[in-house]
């Protein structure tokens, strides 16, 4: 099974994405992560996708469907990808379906967590990732588990792009080029919306009992 998770900057993609893994065996595919990789290896091409990011703004087509068919292409992830934050405009989404198909791969599932714009600003302003182990948890609401983090708290560093000044950039493209998106693909038998507030178990039991039928 190939699975797609949509929401704004903050739903909790990425986190589900993780559990995911953890209890499916499957890979998380994030486009943010392939692209920050690139910005951290400080390659030419990091350079250009900064400053994309650091606006809020997307980067090219170009450079984000490169980087997606090399991990489609792999074999050993085929029919176990989590698409997390691809696809995100109308043409990515063509776009996916252009690949998929060419490696002999659909989409069977696709989940989007809905988020109050309300809430997803304490959660983006308060998030912390770890740079070895890539959890996320948030400042505000997890101060304990930081402290305890088994790789050290010092690892815990934060996104450059989760400000409040970019989140309203992200959050206002989101809403003007995704989620057209997520409605045109909401009208999909495997399409299911899923309250993005609940606790975090929560959110993946629902996901399970969609992916363990
Ligand atoms: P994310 O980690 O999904 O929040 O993505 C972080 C940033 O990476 C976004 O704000 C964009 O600048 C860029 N990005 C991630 N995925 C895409 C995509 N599919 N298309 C264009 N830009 C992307």
């Amino acid at each position: 099974m190939n699975i797609i998770l949509f929401g704004p900057p903050g739903a909790g993609k990425g986190t589900q994405a993780q559990q995911i893994v953890k209890r499916h065996n499957y890979f998380q595919l994030s486009t943010g992560d392939l692209l920050r990789i690139e910005v951290k290896n400080k390659t030419n091409l990091g350079k250009e996708i900064e400053k994309n990011i650091s606006k809020g703004n997307f980067v090219s087509d170009e450079i984000v469907n490169e980087l997606l068919k090399n991990t489609i292409k792999e074999l050993k992830y085929r029919d176990r990808i989590i698409f997390d934050g691809y696809p995100r405009t109308i043409n990515q989404s063509k776009n996916l379906d252009k690949i998929l198909t060419e490696f002999n791969q659909k989409i069977d599932l696709i989940f989007s967590l809905h988020v109050p714009r309300q809430i997803i600003e304490k959660r983006i302003v308060g998030r912390l990732i770890c740079d070895k182990c890539n959890i996320t948890l948030n400042k505000f609401f997890n101060e304990e588990d930081i402290k305890l983090h088994p790789c050290g708290s010092e690892h815990f560093i934060k996104r450059k792009d989760d400000n409040s000044e970019t989140l309203m950039n992200r959050y206002d493209i989101y809403i003007q080029t995704t989620k057209p998106v997520i409605d045109y693909l909401s009208k999909n038998k495997n399409f299911h919306q899923i309250d993005g507030t609940l606790e975090i178990d929560n959110i993946t039991s629902k996901i399970d009992t969609f992916i363990n039928v």
